[in-house]
């Protein structure tokens, strides 16, 4: 594939709008792949591959798909955590993140954190507890250093954690506790913005409930934004405002949680949710078993990349990509099925 091609990006520039925080328009993350004694470009894995959706202050985004369909690396690109972006736009109360200097991009990475799925490898086991929440608040000079300490333990305790765990080492704690810890050092900065990457699929599921609502809590007191990772789709529906939907580094389907779950339209999020288990034994649900596994990113397929999967499937969509249309209001769908 040329170079020009993935530079060269066909998409109408954002004119900004002040109630999202975040406003995300053809994101495009393609990994180059090497191969020889001169390491020459072959390809490109389109990890992802025109991402576009705005997210409103103080709400929480859901964002789901099967493993490798690209959410993670959707996460990292918008927090500018995988070098540079390939294509598109991503901008943070207004402004272009991948234009700001290396200053300016210091200064923004305390509004934007993340927390991930381990909270035990994404932890220092050489330091104590009050150290790893308090390093960056230290190293940003956010409070004064006769306040330090002060806020530290009210950073803790707001995430559920006592004074005295300060002296502990990460060992110490539980799965869930050293998720609060996570959660404290994101929280130390004074965020606006947090990609929550699966927080709670490495917990129990007793644990997950009191993160997911220490999340919320967090949430309405300080009106934190949340892009939430993750393939647990109950908890996505439990968390989230709205949903995006992501199949090979696309986002299919995206709109309110609400009529996502009640009306879901693309093919493969219908499949998706009608895994989703019914608490109720007399209800009798009719799962879609997708045939084929997922086509690598490396190579994805012509047209409408679900094609080879989809029971649906039209001639044109083996040729041509479909776009995205508003079928009911906030609710998109990138599908032929529902061309006018
Ligand atoms: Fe299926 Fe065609 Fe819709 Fe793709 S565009 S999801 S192949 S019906």
């Amino acid at each position: 594939m040329a170079e020009k091609k993935l530079i060269n990006d066909d998409f109408e520039p954002l004119v900004y709008d002040e109630q999202y925080i975040l406003m995300v328009n053809h994101l495009k993350k393609y990994f180059p792949i090497k191969s020889g004694m001169v390491s020459k470009v072959t390809g490109y894995v389109k990890a992802v591959d025109g991402v576009t959706f705005n997210l409103k202050r103080g709400t929480t985004m859901g964002l789901v798909g099967e493993s490798g369909c690209g959410k993670t690396t959707t996460g990292r690109t918008i927090l500018r955590l995988s070098g540079e972006k390939t294509g598109g736009q991503v901008l943070f109360n207004g402004k272009e993140v991948y234009d700001l200097s290396n200053a300016e991009m210091r200064s923004m990475r305390t509004k934007m954190q993340i927390i991930f799925q381990d909270p035990f490898s994404s932890l220092s086991p050489r330091l104590p507890i009050g150290e790893i929440v308090g390093e960056a608040v230290r190293e940003h000079n956010l409070v004064p250093k006769g306040e330090f300490n002060d806020y530290i333990d009210k950073v803790m305790d707001n995430c559920g954690l006592q004074p005295f765990h300060k002296d502990r080492y990460p060992h110490e704690f539980s799965g869930g506790q050293r998720q609060r810890i996570c959660i404290a050092r994101a929280l130390a900065l004074n965020p606006e913005f947090i990609v929550c990457d699966e927080p709670v699929s490495a917990l129990d599921v007793s644990i997950q409930a009191q993160i997911i609502n220490l999340l919320k809590e967090l949430q309405e007191k300080y009106n934190l934004t949340y892009l939430f990772i993750s393939h647990d789709l109950s908890v996505v529906e439990h968390i989230s405002d709205t949903v995006g939907v992501m199949y090979l580094g696309n986002l299919v389907e995206y709109g309110e949680t609400e009529d996502i779950f009640r009306n879901p339209l693309h093919p493969y999020t219908k499949a998706l949710f009608s895994a989703i288990p019914v608490p109720d034994p007399k209800v009798k649900k009719e799962r879609i078993v997708l045939e084929g596994s997922i086509p690598s990113p490396a190579n994805p397929p012509e047209g409408c990349k679900f094609h080879t999967r989809c029971a649906h499937c039209m001639e044109r969509c083996k040729h041509e990509a479909p776009k995205q249309r508003e079928v009911e209001k906030g609710h998109y769908v990138v599908c032929h099925l529902y061309d006018k």
